[in-house]
C-alpha cells in the first residue's frame, strides 16, 4: 500500500473483520469523551477496529457521544 492509498483511507477503518477476515474499511467515528476513533458494528467483537457497539456507546469509557471522526 503506497502513501496516497494510506492517506485516502484515514477516514475509514483499518481494522479486519473477525470471522470473514476482510478488511473493514466502515466509517470511523470518535468519541467526544474519551477521544477514542474506531467503527461501529452491529455486535460486538465485530471488528480488529472497532470502538462503538451497535447503539453507539463507545467501548473504552461507556459513553453514548460519538460524531464520525473526518
Ligand atoms: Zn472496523
Ligand atoms: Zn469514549
Amino acid at each position: 500500500m503506497g502513501y496516497q492509498e494510506l492517506v485516502a483511507d484515514q477516514t475509514l477503518c483499518t481494522g479486519e473483520r473477525k470471522g470473514s477476515k476482510l478488511p473493514c474499511r466502515g466509517s470511523l467515528y470518535k468519541c467526544v469523551a474519551c477521544g477514542t476513533t474506531g467503527c461501529r458494528q452491529t455486535q460486538n467483537d465485530g471488528c480488529t477496529g472497532q470502538a462503538f457497539s451497535a447503539g453507539g456507546t463507545c467501548l473504552k469509557c461507556g459513553a453514548r457521544n460519538s460524531v464520525l471522526a473526518s
